[in-house]
C-alpha cells in the first residue's frame, strides 16, 4: 500500500511512553507546561466541556444558554444537549474564524450561560471582544481550545488564560493523545473547586472504559505510523466517501453518548511522557507551515491560508494542519473531488455548518433568525492540508497542483 499521510500533525508515541510507572500526574505537567494554577484532567475534551459546563449550571441556575460558532465540531453541540441547554449559533467575520461580533451582541442576554470562542486548526481568535459582550451580560467565556494545545499569546501566556474557562482536547489527531482525553483550566479557585466536585460524581473511575481507551492506546501507538495510516485510517476513510457518506468521512459522525469517567495512571503516565516533546515537535510544525504557507502564496495568490487573528497581538498558534479557503465553493468541490481520501492528507474539518447537518438540527436552535452566511460560505469553501512530516514535499507538491487545477478548471 503507498503511505498515508494522517489529517493532523499529531504527536506520534514511542514505545517506552507505554511502559508502566512513572509520573501519572498529568494535571500537574499541563499546569506548568500552560503556566497555569491547576488544570483538571478528564476522559475527552467534550466531557471536560460537558464538566465545566454544570458546574457553571450549578452557581448560574437561571442561565441556560450557550453560544458557539457556527462552524465547529459537533460535539459541542452534543455536549450542550447533554447539559439540558439551548445551544445558539453565532456568525463568523467574513473569511476567518473570529466571532461576528454584532451576532454575537444579539445572542447575549440573561440568559446566556457561557460563550465558546474557538481556535480552530490551532489559530488564535480574538476572544477580546467576546469576552467584553459575554461579561457585559453576566455570562462566562469558555475558550474551545480542542485543536489549539501550545497555543501561545503575548508574553508566552497559554491561549485562554485571560478567560474564566479553556479546555483543549486530548484526542487522536489533536497535540498529545491519550487516545481519548481531555483538559481543563479554570482561572477563578471556586469554580475550579466547583469543576472538581462536578467530575467526582458525574466523572467517576469506570474500568470497562478505562480498559477498553487503555487498548485503544496501544493500537493507535501501534498504527499512527505511515506503514499503519491506510488501515488505520485510509481505508475507512475511502470507503465512507465510496458510500458517499462526508459526514463520517470528516469524522463528525458522532452518536448523542458521551463517555464521563475518570482517566487512569497508566494514561496519564503515557501523557506525561508524551508532553516532553510536545514543545519540540510544534516548533518543528511552525517551521514546517510558515515554508509551506509561503509555497501556497507563491504558487496560488488566489488562496487564501488562515492565520493567527491579526487583532491578537503576539499570537503563536499550532500547526496540526494549514486550513485553506478556496476563492469559491465551486474549486473547494474540485479540489476534494481531487484530493480527499488520496493518502495525501487533504480533509474537510468538518462536513458543513452546525445548523446543516440533519442528524444535529434538534440540538441546535433555529429560532433566531440568523442565517450565519459567513459562517456557511467559510463551511463551503474550507479545506485542510496536513501538516505532519509525513507529508512530505513530494506529496505536498501534488497537493499545491491539484489546488492549481481546481482553481484554473473553475474560473
Ligand atoms: C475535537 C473537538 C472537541 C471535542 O473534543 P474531544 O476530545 O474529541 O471530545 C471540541 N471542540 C472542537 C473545536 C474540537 O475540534
Amino acid at each position: 500500500m503507498a503511505p498515508e499521510a494522517p489529517p493532523t500533525a499529531g504527536l506520534p508515541l514511542h514505545w517506552r511512553d507505554l511502559r508502566p510507572g512513572g509520573d501519572a500526574d498529568l494535571g500537574a505537567a499541563l499546569a506548568r507546561f500552560l503556566g497555569v494554577p491547576a488544570v483538571q484532567i478528564e476522559c475527552s475534551g467534550t466531557a471536560a466541556l460537558v464538566i465545566a459546563l454544570f458546574a457553571l449550571r450549578s452557581v448560574e441556575p437561571g442561565r441556560d444558554e450557550v453560544v458557539a460558532p457556527a462552524y465547529t465540531c459537533p460535539l459541542v453541540a452534543l455536549a450542550a444537549a447533554h447539559c439540558g441547554l439551548r445551544l445558539r449559533l453565532c456568525d463568523l467575520r467574513p473569511g476567518g474564524l473570529d466571532l461576528c461580533p454584532a451576532s454575537l451582541a444579539r445572542l447575549c442576554g440573561p440568559r446566556t450561560l457561557a460563550v465558546l470562542p474557538t481556535h480552530l486548526a490551532g489559530r488564535v481568535t480574538d476572544v477580546a471582544p467576546v469576552r467584553a459582550l459575554a461579561h457585559a451580560a453576566g455570562a462566562r467565556v469558555i475558550e474551545d481550545a480542542a485543536q489549539a494545545l501550545g497555543a501561545r499569546l503575548h508574553g508566552d501566556a497559554c491561549i485562554g488564560a485571560g478567560s474564566d474557562m479553556v479546555f483543549f482536547s486530548l484526542a487522536v489527531g489533536k497535540g498529545i493523545t491519550l487516545y481519548e482525553g481531555g483538559a481543563l483550566a479554570v482561572a477563578d479557585p471556586d469554580l475550579r473547586a466547583a469543576c472538581q466536585e462536578v467530575a467526582a460524581t458525574r466523572a467517576p473511575w469506570r474500568r470497562g472504559w478505562e480498559w477498553r481507551r487503555s487498548v485503544e492506546l496501544i493500537g493507535y501507538a501501534a498504527l499512527y505510523r505511515p506503514a499503519g495510516l491506510p488501515l488505520a485510517y485510509g481505508l475507512p476513510l475511502r470507503r465512507a466517501l465510496a458510500r458517499g457518506d462526508r459526514v463520517g468521512a470528516a469524522g463528525d459522525d458522532f452518536d448523542g453518548a458521551i463517555p464521563l469517567h475518570r482517566v487512569g495512571q497508566w494514561r496519564q503516565a503515557v501523557g506525561v511522557r508524551a508532553l516532553q516533546r510536545l514543545p519540540a515537535w510544534l516548533a518543528e510544525g511552525r517551521v514546517r507551515a510558515r515554508q509551506r504557507i509561503a509555497w501556497l502564496h507563491r504558487r496560488l495568490p488566489a488562496l487564501q491560508v488562515l492565520q493567527d487573528s491579526p487583532a491578537v497581538a503576539g499570537a503563536r498558534g499550532t500547526w496540526p494542519n494549514l486550513m485553506v479557503l478556496m476563492p469559491d465553493a465551486a474549486s473547494r468541490e474540485a479540489a476534494i473531488r481531487a484530493l480527499w481520501g488520496r493518502g495525501l492528507g487533504v480533509s474537510l474539518p468538518f462536513a458543513n455548518a452546525l445548523p446543516d447537518y440533519p442528524r444535529y438540527a434538534r440540538h441546535v436552535s433555529h429560532a433566531d433568525g440568523e442565517a450565519w452566511p459567513n459562517a456557511r460560505d467559510f463551511a463551503g469553501r474550507v479545506m485542510a492540508i496536513s501538516n505532519s512530516p509525513w507529508l512530505d514535499d513530494e506529496g505536498f507538491s501534488q497537493v499545491c497542483d491539484a489546488l492549481q487545477q481546481a482553481i484554473g478548471g473553475a474560473a
